[in-house]
């Protein structure tokens, strides 16, 4: 046997030294296990040896002279024996046994009947059942530690007996007293809210049956205080060997505040900040759903509109983000109020709102709500001591078999850029030809933008004649698609190329090129040196800080003066930004370049604003110009500018001359210059070349002459 086994510690108590010697045989005898063995014969030394509880077992005999075994324990152990006491005795009685028991006695043997086998199998059973005893005893007290300590309440669901065992917490939870006994199911289901309640033992049923691996369900139940809680109750089925449940046990928390929070966060995930409103993902689910469900019920049609705030960045910029915002948030509140309750508006981003229109059957039905919610902006928004008058341009599309969420949106967006390109302030319904003119649109910028990279624009030049001399003064230059591409005409590509931010690149393009030609024909002897070169200029080209850079560089490159180019800037973009163009123009023309002022008459100049310009020549615009022929007698605008221009000391340009009628009647009106059909279409260079060559200025007087 090996020496190494721990030795169990016996302490045999037996007044009678033969008897010690038996049983004290039995143990050394042993193969199985190892017994250090210490004998006590009399009550109050084995009293004494008890008190060191250093024993692993107590072997003790019932009779102690005039004690017994049992005075023994009560007296050693106090009824909760530190190891297990097996009482030996001559015979045993069913009073004893009861005694023995409830002293904690773990086993008693009958001296007569007692063998090595039966002993040392007693010891063995004793000792283990003790050990199962503390550990169980353990496991017991942590817990009913964690139970107490636990923020959760216990539940304990008895299948069997249908009686359910609750922890303090969990009446704690709900703000209920303590209750001493087990309660029936229905204290539980009665607090739970009745809108969950079906949900709640659906769950039950569903972990009982064996379809879920646990129980977890959340829900609301009410508070002592009248409160509705959210709670998360989790549990556990034990299954007999049948697998029939026969008892589920779990927890229940208060998850309110949780709750609360994640509720918040989604909220936030799905809304906008500003104002409130649904967000664009919100309002593409929406949406969603609408179409799924005309999917199934065909006559549930919808339409979305798609709101812009014209001239917002106006408001923006001039009075602050501060009233920006709130024009924002009281915009919202005022679409929304001209909606109907089913109806959701949605906040995108920026200036941009999105309504959706449940149950719209065609066009007509959405044009009277977006109708409504252009009314309702009649009235001025007052913010922070501003009265602000604002208009919204509506995009509308409408739901229709095999279109999507995104496809409603993007529609709703074209709609709204054509209501904006018709003229802000107006509503327009999508259809097709929108959509391929977006495509088309697209198709064209990336044209432009291969146009450009690879200096594929062409130029044309145009003269422009003194009208008393009949000389050549100065040639226009404009800019062409390229010739052997399909035609695109120049007022479109231009306007695609200030929208992308091209017209940078185009702009310099034009004016190194034509400078290019201008010094070229002069190097021919083909110009004088007095004639010059006009280059259009866009508005967007202003923005360009090294714009006058730029300027220089070309004519430099060109080795010519600086009085040979002029630029032509029309009047309404000069008007319109008179603060940022008076200082960009100060700064090219200061060295000579001349300004002149094109398209003049079709916008608003204050004469005022026109004195801070530098500007050299007004060019009037061609729609006057072809009114002089039609009605002679109506030339009070061609009339007036020319007087105007020459108050200012400025001589004009007369654009679009086509007949001779136009001719006459500019030179009566005493307008200096003239451009036209009638001397010359825009030209190439090269045709351009062979006009400068065989022009003759008396050639003008014969145009102008009567026939
Ligand atoms: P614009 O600067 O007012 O140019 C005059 C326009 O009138 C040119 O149109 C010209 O071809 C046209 N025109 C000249 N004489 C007659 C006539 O007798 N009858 C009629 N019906 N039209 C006449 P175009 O070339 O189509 O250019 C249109 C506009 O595009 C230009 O108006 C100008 O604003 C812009 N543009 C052209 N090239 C450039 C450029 O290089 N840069 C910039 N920024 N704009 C350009
Ligand atoms: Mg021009
Ligand atoms: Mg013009």
């Amino acid at each position: 046997m090996d020496q190494q086994i721990e030795p169990i510690r016996v302490l045999l108590i037996e007044d009678d030294e033969d008897d010690f010697l038996i049983t004290s045989d039995m143990l050394r005898g042993q193969e199985r296990a190892r017994y250090e063995v210490e004998w006590r014969s009399e009550f109050s030394e084995s009293l004494h040896a008890i008190a060191q509880r250093r024993h692993d077992v107590y072997l003790v005999d019932y009779r102690l002279g005039e004690h017994t075994g049992l005075e023994l324990v009560r007296a050693g152990f106090a009824g909760a024996p530190s190891s297990p006491v097996i009482m030996l005795t001559g015979e045993a009685t069913y009073e004893m046994d009861l005694e023995a028991t409830a002293l904690g006695v773990t086993d008693y043997l009958v001296k007569q009947k007692l063998d090595p086998l039966v002993l040392e199998r007693s010891i063995r059973y004793a000792i283990s059942h003790q050990k199962a005893m503390r550990a169980l005893a353990l496991s017991e007290e942590r817990y009913a530690l964690a139970v107490r300590a636990a923020n959760d309440g216990i539940w304990d669901w008895d299948l069997v007996t249908n009686r359910i065992y609750f922890s303090p917490r969990w009446h704690a939870v709900l703000g209920r007293p303590e209750q001493s006994a087990d309660e029936d199911p229905s204290t539980w289901f009665g607090l739970v809210h009745p809108g969950d309640l079906v949900r709640l033992r659906a769950a039950i049923k569903a972990h009982l049956d064996g379809r879920t691996p646990h129980l977890q369900s959340e829900h609301r139940m009410r508070h002592a205080d009248g409160t509705w809680r959210w709670v998360m109750s989790r549990g556990l089925t034990i299954r007999g060997a049948d697998g029939a449940p026969t008892r589920m046990a779990g927890s229940l928390s208060d998850i309110t505040d949780r709750r609360a929070a994640q509720m918040r966060l989604q909220h936030d995930a799905l809304h906008d900040t500003l104002t409130g409103l649904p967000n664009r993902m919100l309002f593409m689910d929406r949406v969603d759903q609408i179409l799924q469900r005309a999917v199934r019920e065909p006559d549930c049609g919808c339409a979305v509109l798609f709101l812009d705030v014209d001239r917002f960045k106006l408001v923006n910029d001039s009075l602050s983000h501060a009233v920006g915002d709130q024009l924002l948030i009281a915009l919202a509140t005022r679409v929304a109020s001209a909606l109907r309750p089913g109806d959701t508006v949605a906040r995108l981003g920026g200036d941009e709102f999105t309504v959706l229109l449940e149950d719209v059957t065609g066009g007509d039905d959405a044009t009277v709500v977006a109708d409504r919610i252009m009314r309702s902006f009649d009235e001025a928004f007052e913010i922070d001591g501003n009265e602000l008058f604002i208009s919204l341009s509506i995009g509308i599309s409408l739901s229709a078999p095999g279109l999507d969420p995104a496809d409603l949106m993007r529609n709703a967006d074209i709609a709204m850029y054509d209501a904006k390109r018709r003229g802000r302030s107006r509503r327009t319904v999508f259809d097709q030809s929108m959509h391929r003119r977006v495509v088309d649109r697209l198709a064209r910028e990336t044209e432009l933008r291969q146009v450009v990279e690879c200096s594929l624009l062409g130029i044309h030049y145009q003269p422009i004649v003194d009208l008393e001399t009949g000389r050549i003064r100065a040639l226009e230059a404009l800019a062409r698609w390229p010739e052997d591409w399909p035609p695109v005409p120049p007022t479109e590509f231009i306007t695609i190329a200030e929208e992308t931010g091209v017209i940078g690149a185009l702009g310099q393009q034009v004016l190194r090129e034509a400078l290019g030609t201008l010094s070229g024909w002069r190097a021919q002897g083909l110009v004088g040196e007095d004639v010059c070169v006009s280059v259009n200029l866009s508005g967007r080209q202003l923005d360009d800080p090294t714009l006058s850079e730029h300027v220089r560089e070309a004519i430099d490159a060109a080795s010519l003066p600086l009085v040979v180019l002029k630029l032509e800037i029309t009047e309404s973009t000069l008007m319109q930004e008179i603060e940022r163009t008076q200082h960009v123009f100060s700064e090219v023309c200061s060295s000579g370049v001349g300004l002149h002022l094109d398209d003049f008459g079709t916008g608003y100049s204050s004469l005022a604003a026109l004195h801070r310009f530098p500007v050299d020549a007004l060019k009037i615009d061609r729609s006057f110009v072809s009114t002089l022929r039609e009605e002679p007698e109506n030339d009070v605008i061609v009339r007036s500018t020319v007087a105007l221009a020459h108050s200012l000391g400025l001589p004009v340009i007369a654009e679009g001359i086509e007949h001779s009628a136009q001719l006459r009647r500019l030179r009566a009106l005493g307008c200096e210059y003239g451009q036209g059909y009638l001397f010359s279409r825009p030209l190439s260079a090269v045709a351009a070349g062979s006009l400068l060559r065989r022009w003759s200025p008396s050639q003008v007087n014969e145009l102008g002459a009567v026939v």
